[in-house]
């Protein structure tokens, strides 16, 4: 069965108090039944973790794609994985832009998680320029293709896919259920020609960009779009919350 998600990523935002207070107000209005996750920053992992309820997983935003040794202010795979981290997002634009995170480091970074258990939420996305050329189907399959196609087909278990169109990112601008629509379905059935019917059939494919709680519902009614990578609203409790309850 193919799960549906709702994943909160935090980016740099909030002070571990903030965070905290977050985290109390997300338990008090999730219900312990609905599962989520937030990518909160790695100061704020361990405490959170505590606090948490369950059904409420606390994930990583980056892992290094190195195993270990002289890579200053780098956080490893195995680090994450002794501290009981599941989910981490690997390829999110903001990395690829402002950090120069190419295809080659992201593969990389995918392999190494998986070599710790660690479950990726690998980020792919257009910019405007390529959606605007008619190109950004080709521009999708280039990113799953060398992100995806090096690895084994049991790999394929602990991944999901997050798609997110750049120019809906913090802009406020969502794709349509749609357009968004489109792509995950374009991207299920590459990953059905790879590998395999039952592989691409139990993928978890999100949609982000400028998801919140009057836009989810009807993104989530498209048969191929199985929850959400959620940034601004997912810093709201409230918004977060009604988000989750869409799914
Ligand atoms: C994101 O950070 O991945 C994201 C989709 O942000 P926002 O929801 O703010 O557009």
């Amino acid at each position: 069965m193919r799960k549906k998600i709702i994943v909160g990523n935090w980016k740099m935002n909030t002070n571990l108090e903030l965070a905290y207070n977050l985290v109390i107000d997300i338990n008090k209005l999730k219900g312990r039944e609905l599962e989520s996750i937030i990518l909160v920053p790695f100061t704020h992992i361990k405490t959170l973790q505590e606090i948490a309820c369950p059904h409420l997983f606390i994930g990583a935003q980056n892992v290094s794609q190195y195993e270990c040794g002289a890579y200053t202010g780098e956080i490893s795979a195995s680090m994450l994985e002794s501290i009981g981290i599941k989910y981490v997002t690997i390829g999110h634009s903001e990395r690829r832009t402002i950090f120069n995170e190419n295809d080659i480091i992201i593969a990389e970074k995918i392999k190494k998680s998986l070599a710790y258990n660690l479950h990726p939420i690998i980020c792919c996305g257009e910019p405007l320029a390529e959606r605007k050329n008619n190109n950004y189907l080709n521009f999708v399959k280039g990113q799953i293709t060398s992100a995806l196609f090096d690895l084994a087909e049991s790999d394929l278990k602990n991944i999901s896919i997050a798609y997110e169109p750049i120019w809906a990112i913090g802009t406020g601008e969502t794709a349509s259920a749609t357009q968004a629509q489109e792509v995950h379905a374009f991207i299920r059935n590459m990953i059905e020609e790879k590998f395999s019917s039952k592989i691409a059939e139990n993928l978890t494919i999100l949609y982000g960009g400028s998801v919140n709680p009057s836009n989810a519902k009807e993104l989530f009614s498209e048969e191929d779009i199985d929850g959400a990578l959620v940034g601004g609203a997912s810093l709201d409790a409230n918004s977060f919350v009604e988000i989750i309850k869409s799914l």
